[in-house]
């Protein structure tokens, strides 16, 4: 297979779904596999997806470059974690020369922080400009709690490197419940004071967990309730690739971005794809349709990869179907967040 980048030959470089959005933001799982155990995400003793049917990094660089020749704008990496993933760093440094041949916009990642002390110079160095750090609590016994694991300090760690090497950081917070609502006002301020701008997210009922989703969803409406008694938020032109509707904070001058599939849905305006580590393509994040790219791409040849490129764009469903009012039942989307990737 030639796994060079693959030109398209009539130069159609729009992908345009049958809803009339287009679609320029591909979302690659590289790992389902994890160092975390966060408690909304997954279990303590979860199952992931055979090593036998990962995707090798050169064939999802072709994949890659495959959706690049047909549109796509931004690559996000992500997981399970995606810098546990041996090669990882190389494998962005390849993905680059799209954006140093204006191909591609962007590549960035979304990360629970704990390698990032050893290698947020190299993600710099491979092209990343922008991370998105996952961080849902700044205290230890607490982050301890959701993640399973006894690592803040790491983060943090972490996160000064980050800085320290030029990368844009995001903090990505879930908001639980029972876990973590109190400390949302103080996580705001610390971000801003690092300067890192904050999204907020709602949990999402993907997958079983060993803990009920029902004690740990809060409707963001009702949090930004909470965040107004404390800042005053103004409405932000603001705007990235991701689904984040932004506030800017007065007090603060940082931006909280919102993301609220249950409460809010932002469907009409969704960008995304999203492509798994076993090669599977989701259209959408909550809904269970696929398309095994893996298959066509070992068996059959570019013309049926773009064919099912066309499939994808006319098959991508008008909005998710998450419903978070199940109480002791299976989720409707039995698969996890990190096999998607968030
Ligand atoms: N491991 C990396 C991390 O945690 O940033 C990347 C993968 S993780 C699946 C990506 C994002 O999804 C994280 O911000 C995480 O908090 C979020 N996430 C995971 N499961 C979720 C769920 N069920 N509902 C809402 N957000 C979830
Ligand atoms: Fe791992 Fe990210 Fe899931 Fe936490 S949210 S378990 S860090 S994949």
């Amino acid at each position: 297979m030639n796994r060079n980048f693959i030109k398209n030959p009539d130069n159609k470089k729009i992908l345009i779904d049958s809803y009339g959005r287009t679609i320029n933001y591909l979302r690659v799982s590289v790992t389902d596999r994890c160092n975390y155990r966060c408690t909304y995400c997954m279990p303590e003793k979860m199952k992931f997806l055979p090593k036998k049917d990962l995707l090798t990094l050169d064939e999802m660089d072709y994949l890659c470059s495959l959706f690049i020749s047909r549109g796509i704008k931004n690559i996000r990496l992500s997981g399970g974690e995606p810098l546990v993933r041996k090669g990882i760093i190389k494998f962005i440094s390849n993905l680059s020369r799209f954006i140093k041949e204006g191909d591609l916009d962007e590549i960035t990642i979304t990360t629970n922080g704990s390698q990032l002390k050893s290698c947020s110079q190299d993600l710099y160095d491979s092209g990343v400009r922008r991370i998105n750090v996952s961080l849902d609590s700044l205290d230890e016994e607490k982050f301890n709690e959701i993640t399973r694991r006894d690592d803040l300090l790491n983060v943090l760690e972490g996160l000064e490197a980050a800085k320290k090497s030029g990368l844009k950081v995001k903090i990505n917070t879930v908001v639980i419940k029972n876990k973590n609502l109190y400390e949302v006002n103080n996580i705001i301020s610390w971000a801003h004071k690092n300067n890192f701008d904050i999204s907020l997210i709602e949990t999402m009922p993907m997958g079983l967990t060993d803990q009920d989703r029902i004690d740990q969803y809060i409707s963001l409406f009702d949090v930004k309730e909470i965040i107004s008694k404390k800042f005053t938020l103004a409405n932000s032109p603001h705007k990235t690739s991701g689904p984040s509707r932004y506030e800017k904070v007065k007090e603060t001058g940082g931006l909280i971005g919102f993301i609220t599939p249950l409460s809010n849905n932002f469907c009409s305006n969704c960008n995304r794809i999203r492509l798994t580590s076993i090669g599977k393509l989701y259209m959408c994040l909550g809904q269970n349709d696929n398309i095994d790219f893996r298959n066509i791409m070992r068996n059959e040849n570019i013309d049926s990869l773009n064919l099912a490129i066309d499939r994808a764009m006319h098959t991508k469903p008008k909005a998710h179907d998450f419903d978070i009012s199940y109480k002791n039942q299976t989720p409707e989307i039995k698969r996890h967040m990190s096999v998607t990737g968030g």
